[in-house]
């Protein structure tokens, strides 16, 4: 059977695939991307939060911007609320659709090949089967890139080890008046959001995006339901969609990669994929060019793309997924104490000035070098719930 030959085949037209395409073809390979749906970034299963730092690392114009973010508030499960303002916008509300759309649009610049409604079926070495308008046919590639999302197949067609979770997410799109523009809001509670947390986010004019995640899928219906007896308006879309939490141990094997969530590079303290999925894409992107040129696109070959994204990623990831083992750990009379200490000009400040969504450990870091915090994160002590958690949370773990 004659089957198309390319350098680099990329197996999901998601925002990771896109990108790590586009990064391919730039560096010389010939490049097809292959998606399922037929129109890119549909169904959304987003909230379209994004650092700025992520939108400015992927080149494409405003037009997707629909907010800027200053700061929040965060609620306990006990109702009292934080107010974290930054000096400037930090995070942005993003057009998620739109967003794929142009991180697909411009792969074409760089000639990578684009098919949608077609779905990859099968692997067998280095051929891909595809789904293309109810007929099969076969691709053949050096490299496979499997960025095909938190249920992989090309992972799983490639035995890679498991992801270690999975949180389910759902939200939905309400009409609705913030308090302020500029603001999120989080809240937290196992009444709300078991092990993770919920979220009303202020999208396009008069609208937000309500929603939450949990580890509890059998509770997820009805937590929102609770939730949205804050809000009132009629709901005009549901969203649904797993995050993965928990990178597989291994994201190579021969002629086969794995990136986004697909590998699970998702911040375990958000749930959010876009950052590290995307920053881990330009180096599959480089190293699937360089090894499919160069003619080895063994394992060991292409496991440069695994070092760089480690070296640059794992740690934060270990450290999110202890943060987030944490959060499953602790109650809600737990968490109570915590936001009260926590409500502490100098604390809310440096959580302002340090917090990053990206890179969560720099504000740990931050409360570590301030002695005057540890003081306030002294009076944890009595409650011992807390102090056993917060010992389990430096116990070696191999759950990153
Ligand atoms: C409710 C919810 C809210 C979220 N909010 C945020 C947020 O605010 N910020 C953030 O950063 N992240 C958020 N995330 C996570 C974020 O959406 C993901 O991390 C991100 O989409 C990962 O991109 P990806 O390209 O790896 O995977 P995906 O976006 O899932 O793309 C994978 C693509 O592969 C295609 N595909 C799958 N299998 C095949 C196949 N066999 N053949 C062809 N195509 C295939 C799919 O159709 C899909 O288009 C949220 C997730 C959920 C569920």
């Amino acid at each position: 059977m004659h089957s198309e030959k390319y350098h680099v085949v990329v197996v999901g037209g998601g925002p990771v695939g896109a990108v790590a395409a586009r990064t391919a073809a730039e560096n010389g390979a010939k490049v097809l991307v292959i998606e399922e749906h037929t129109q890119v970034g549909k169904p959304v299963k987003c909230t379209g939060l994004i650092s700025l730092r992520c939108f400015e690392g992927v080149g494409i114009d405003g037009r997707v911007v629909l907010r800027e973010i200053k700061g929040g508030f965060l609620y306990a499960p006990n109702g009292e609320r934080l107010c974290i303002e930054a000096k400037g916008p930090k995070i942005l509300v993003i057009d998620r659709a739109g967003f794929d759309q142009a991180l697909l649009e411009k792969t074409k610049n760089v000639d990578v090949h684009v098919k949608t409604g077609v779905r990859a079926i099968g692997q067998n070495d280095n051929i891909l089967t595809l789904m293309d308008n109810g007929y099969k046919r076969t691709v053949q590639a050096k490299v496979i890139i499997g960025a095909d999302g938190p249920c992989s197949r090309i992972a799983k067609w490639a035995g890679l080890p498991p992801l270690k979770k999975m949180l389910f997410g759902l939200q939905v799109i309400l009409p609705y008046k913030p308090e302020r523009e500029d603001f999120l809001e989080v809240f937290f509670g196992k009444e709300i959001a078991p092990n993770f947390f919920g979220w009303a986010v202020p999208a396009e004019e008069g609208l937000a995006r309500i929603g939450l995640a949990t580890d509890d899928g059998k509770k997820m219906r009805s937590c929102l339901q609770r939730l949205l007896t804050r809000f009132s308006g009629n709901i005009l879309e549901y969203n649904v969609g797993l995050i993965p939490l928990g990178i597989r141990a291994r994201t190579v094997a021969d002629g086969i990669m794995v990136v986004g969530d697909a590998a699970g590079q998702v911040k375990p303290t958000s749930g959010g994929g876009l950052y590290t999925g995307i920053t881990c894409a330009k180096m599959a992107g480089e190293v699937a060019a360089k090894c499919a040129l160069n003619g080895d696109t063994s394992k060991e070959a292409l496991s440069e793309y695994e070092q760089r994204w480690r070296s640059l990623l794992e740690r934060e990831l270990y450290f999110g997924m202890l943060a987030h083992k944490l959060l499953c750990y602790l109650s809600d009379k737990d968490l109570n104490r915590i936001f009260k200490i926590m409500d502490d000009p100098e604390i809310l400040e440096a959580i302002a000035d340090y917090g990053d969504v990206d890179y969560p450990s720099i504000l740990a870091r931050e409360f570590i070098k301030r002695p005057r915090f540890w003081g306030r994160l002294l009076n944890l002590l009595p409650s011992n719930r807390i102090v056993t958690g917060i010992l389990d949370f430096f116990k070696p773990s191999k759950t990153a």
